[in-house]
């Protein structure tokens, strides 16, 4: 979990290849459908180009799915998921019925006002469609009104894991690995 722009698909596609799982990115598999222009990213890029979540229903039918998938059976590593409090409880709910459980909800921090800049310069290579300044600016009151209260919840839960997400890719993910480590033990 994290902020847009801490750098969360980044460290899940690294950490997934670590641990030999695969990584299970909401925002990726929406773009993927954004492109292919099925009726799920029809549906999707309306609320992605405004900068405001796609609705919970919408989510997690889809997250539902992708978990079911033969490949996420020895586990995941959700990215981007879940970001409202009915997606933490539908969460619980398919993760119940495939008899799992969360291991550790990781949480990248940053300064906002670094983050801005930061996805301000990414806007400039890739060109998300969601990258303007002003939608940018909105993706984070969006994630401090909506997304950041579960953090508490995690950590009431003894799930969350804090770590600096400011510094080199490897960096940062040298200190999830290392964080990860003191919640095992
Ligand atoms: P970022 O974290 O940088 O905003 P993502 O790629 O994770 O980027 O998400 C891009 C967009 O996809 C979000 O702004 C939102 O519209 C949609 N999205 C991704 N994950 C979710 C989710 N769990 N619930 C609702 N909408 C989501």
């Amino acid at each position: 979990m994290g902020p847009p722009g801490a750098g969360k698909g980044t460290q899940a596609k690294v950490l997934a290849d670590r641990l030999g799982i695969p990584a299970v990115s909401t925002g990726d598999i929406f773009r993927a459908n954004v492109k292919e222009e099925t009726a799920l990213g029809l549906e999707a890029k309306r609320y992605m180009d405004a900068g405001n979540y796609v609705p919970d229903e919408v989510t997690n039918a889809m997250v539902r799915d992708r978990l079911s998938e033969a490949d996420a059976g020895e586990g995941f590593l959700l990215d981007g998921y879940p970001r409202t409090l009915p997606q933490v409880g539908t969460l619980d709910d398919i993760l119940a019925e495939h008899g799992h459980q969360l291991d550790a909800v990781v949480a990248l921090t940053a300064d906002p006002e670094v983050l801005v800049d930061r996805m301000l310069r990414r806007a400039k290579v890739d060109g998300r469609s969601d990258d303007s300044e002003e939608v940018i600016r909105h993706r984070q009151e969006v994630y401090t009104a909506e997304t950041k209260p579960l953090l508490r919840v995690y950590d009431q839960r003894g799930l969350l894991v804090e770590v600096d997400g400011v510094g080199e890719i490897e960096e940062v993910s040298e200190r999830v690995l290392a964080a990860l480590k003191t919640l095992e033990g």
